[in-house]
């Protein structure tokens, strides 16, 4: 009975511990206890290159569901090593042990690169860019404590003002450099010679006055200007001209000139008050220009000639004509009136002709002619009012046609030396101012010459040349 007693009691005590160890485990499983950590700083940390690691530091520290944390903070032990000199990504290992279990957790440390590549601009002594011919690169230098040289790899852009330079080194850290460029302010300047307005007397031709470019360097651009605009010199008008630069880069620098074409003037005629002849030879030179120009410096007499481009062996006689103190005068460089009486623009060419012509002569231009068939000329009214535009258009132009009062008759009514004399004395006879046209290409007019002079000095006349004050002797226009 008593020993049944004892085993009763003991199996009761061995249940209760059995229950106990059963509610230990139960609530130990239910708690969950594993170690926590607290890592000071990132878990992922950047350390620039040459910079030396510094442990951040990390607490540890045994929790549970049911029972919290432990007030008891575990060791931790810290492996792994950062070197900051080298480019890399490193671990730093944190574990801690709570019973028989161990714990880690880990931190990546990235050393890196973040310092820039460097560009040095050089520059040549003396170098200034020129406007026109743009910037041409003085050098360069680039590289990177990393990667070394990166000449290379610079990538460049030019601006009107500016050069930007660029490198990126392999760890993508970039370096830009700006270089200044003065072109601007070598930016040239077109002078206008004359200015930019101009009054210019109605003419044949137009002639430029003139400009020049230069710019800050003192560089000579002018001719690198490009003009447009036209000028019609022969119409009365405003006209613009635009002197213009342009350097490739699409700047260009410019200047507008206007030029008022206005009338030209011309002198007013001086009406010798005492008897005076102008001698004037249509039509020459010719083959007895040259005896003509012997007689009158046997009597030294000026006349005027009225010359054509008929015969280029006889060209020198104008030369000489000039020299000895002839007024020579346009005719025409062809005298073929179908085709200079056509339209303006054909009697101003073969008027040019001729006045080349005189001008490599002589060295001088005339503002004296006469035109073919004289102004009351019948024989261009193939083509209405000629004669009236061309007198009005050529006057304008500052040129005054010259016509004649006394005719020789030597190119219809006669043909012999006695004939032209009596033509011309009777054409003289009470006139106090006489334009007698002879042609030099005549020889018996040519031969009358001597007579002539003989009577007009015997009757009070003065011989002279033409000049723009003389009295033209103009003819009523009958086209
Ligand atoms: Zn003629």
């Amino acid at each position: 009975m008593r020993r049944e007693r004892q085993n009763k009691g003991r199996v009761v005590w061995l249940l209760a511990i059995y229950a106990l160890l059963l509610a230990a485990g139960l609530l130990s499983a239910l708690d969950g206890r594993y170690v926590r950590f607290y890592l000071n700083g990132k878990t992922e940390m950047e350390l620039p290159l040459g910079a030396s690691y510094v442990e951040p530091g990390c607490r540890a520290v045994s929790a549970g569901k049911l029972f919290g944390e432990g007030r008891r903070e575990l060791p931790v032990t810290v492996s792994g090593t950062v070197d900051g000199n080298t480019l890399g990504d490193y671990v730093i290992g944190y574990e801690a042990r709570r019973g028989v279990h161990r714990y880690r957790v880990e931190r990546s440390v990235h050393v890196v690169d973040r310092s820039e590549p460097t560009i040095l601009l050089e520059s040549r002594e003396g170098y200034a860019p020129s406007w026109f011919e743009g910037y041409e690169e003085e050098g360069y230098r680039a590289w990177d404590e990393q990667d070394g040289d990166l000449t290379a790899q610079v990538r460049r852009s030019v601006f009107d003002d500016q050069v930007v330079y660029e490198v990126t080194d392999s760890a993508g850290n970039l370096c830009r450099v700006t270089r200044r460029l003065p072109l601007a302010m070598n930016r040239p300047t077109i002078r206008l010679t004359g200015g930019e307005r101009i009054e210019y007397p109605r003419s044949l031709r137009f002639v430029d006055p003139g400009f020049t470019a230069t710019d800050a360097l003192g560089n000579d651009l002018s001719a690198l200007v490009r003009v447009t605009g036209e000028v019609e010199p022969r119409l009365c008008g405003s006209y613009e001209r635009v002197y213009r630069i342009e350097n490739g880069r699409g700047d260009s620098v410019s200047v507008t000139r206007t030029v008022e074409v206005v009338n030209a003037a011309l002198p007013e005629v001086a009406v010798p008050e005492e008897k005076t002849i102008y001698l004037t030879f249509d039509d020459g030179p010719g083959p007895y220009t040259g005896r003509l120009l012997d007689v009158l410096a046997d009597y030294g007499v000026q006349a005027s000639f009225f010359v054509t481009c008929s015969d280029p062996d006889y060209f020198d006689l104008v030369g000489r004509a000039a020299r000895e103190g002839h007024t020579v005068c346009v005719h025409s460089a062809c005298h073929d009136y179908g085709s200079i009486y056509a339209d303006e623009e054909a009697f101003y060419r073969d008027f040019e002709t001729c006045e080349d012509m005189i001008f490599a002569q002589t060295g001088a231009y005339t503002r004296l002619f006469r035109f073919p068939g004289g102004s009351s000329n019948t024989v261009s009214r193939f083509n209405r009012g000629i004669m009236s535009r061309l007198a009005e258009s050529m006057s304008g132009m500052g040129y005054r046609y010259v016509d004649w009062n006394v005719s020789s008759g030597d190119a219809g009514s006669t043909t012999s030396r006695e004939g032209v004399y009596r033509n011309i004395v009777n054409g003289c006879a009470g006139k106090t101012v006489c334009v007698v046209l002879q042609h030099d290409i005549k020889p018996f007019s040519v031969a009358a010459v001597r007579d002539v002079i003989a009577w007009g000095r015997e009757n009070g006349y003065t011989f002279k040349p033409l000049d723009l004050t003389s009295p033209p002797m103009q003819h009523p226009i009958a086209n």
